[in-house]
């Protein structure tokens, strides 16, 4: 739907989007002028930006592979699933865990409408449509109820979601309500736009994220390390903590050197014991 006169009617054209903004860092069709736009803008303070995106999405799936293989984890509760890309969260998943189940929860109306039927793909995999910000809307959701069994540890990803977040309650404390609800020997992961406190890179996030909040998409805050390791409460980080998405577990050497933005945003993943 690359142009503005396919919309569908409910979509608004004129706002730009976070699952499209981000389908359009991706190299996506799922997007529209205004979302280019956004990218656009980023672009002319960091021309590889995409690179973050691609972090993000590389992280998702190494932790996906890591939870499933070596936690064994068979359920995911996915918040803020995006429009669907090369490998989503159900694929990695249920190929190493065939039975895995999966429900991934957003609510932006191109997600909804179009992305939703390729995310559930098997009788595994279900979508939900709740603000990811209120844990209870999510925690009760009925679909959520009936497929995910909260006695059975599972995992849950906050995945280059949290910072677009900027309401009044605490991210920690929405975070601590999510980890309340979920059975020992559960897994979080959570990806974060970073502010790095340094003199060389702290400019950098203040400009991106300047971008972001006057771009017509309007969010995008780069947190600092101490506010997004507190986005952890009760959790074991597993090794190696937070660190830049980039350098948890890479699939191998590096043989370049990162770009400047590859420092503005890190994830990890803790378990709850
Ligand atoms: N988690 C995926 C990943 O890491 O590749 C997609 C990240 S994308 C940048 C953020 C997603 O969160 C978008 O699809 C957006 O629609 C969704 N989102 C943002 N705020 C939300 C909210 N309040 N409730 C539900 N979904 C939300």
């Amino acid at each position: 739907m690359p142009s503005t006169q396919t919309a569908p009617a409910q979509i608004d054209t004129t706002k730009a989007s976070i699952a499209r903004v981000y389908d359009a860092f991706l190299n996506g069709k799922d997007n529209y002028e205004i979302d280019r736009e956004v990218v656009r803008r980023v672009r002319k303070v960091a021309p590889e930006a995409s690179q973050m995106a691609w972090d993000n999405r590389e992280f998702l799936i190494r932790v996906t592979r890591f939870i499933a293989a070596q936690g064994g984890i068979k359920q995911f509760l996915d918040l803020g699933s995006g429009l669907p890309t090369a490998e989503n969260t159900h694929q990695v998943a249920q190929r190493i865990q065939p039975e895995a189940r999966v429900v991934y929860v957003d609510n932006d109306p191109v997600v909804l409408a179009h992305g939703r039927a390729l995310l559930e793909d098997n009788d595994q995999t279900h979508f939900v449509s709740a603000d990811i910000f209120v844990p209870r809307e999510v925690l009760d959701n009925e679909i959520v109820q009936r497929h995910l069994d909260f006695t059975e540890p599972i995992a849950l990803f906050q995945l280059g979601t949290i910072h677009h977040y900027a309401g009044e309650r605490s991210p920690a404390d929405i975070m601590r309500e999510y980890i309340d609800a979920l059975p020992s020997g559960s897994y979080v992961a959570i990806s974060h736009f970073l502010d790095p406190e340094t003199p060389e890179l702290s400019p950098l996030a203040r400009r991106l994220e300047d971008v972001f909040l006057h771009s017509p998409m309007g969010t995008g805050v780069f947190r600092t390390r101490a506010e997004i390791e507190s986005m952890f409460p009760g959790l074991e980080l597993v090794a190696p903590g937070l660190v830049l998405c980039v350098n948890w577990w890479p699939d191998g050497p590096r043989i370049k050197p990162l770009d400047p933005v590859q420092n503005c945003i890190v994830g990890a993943v803790g378990r709850k014991p």
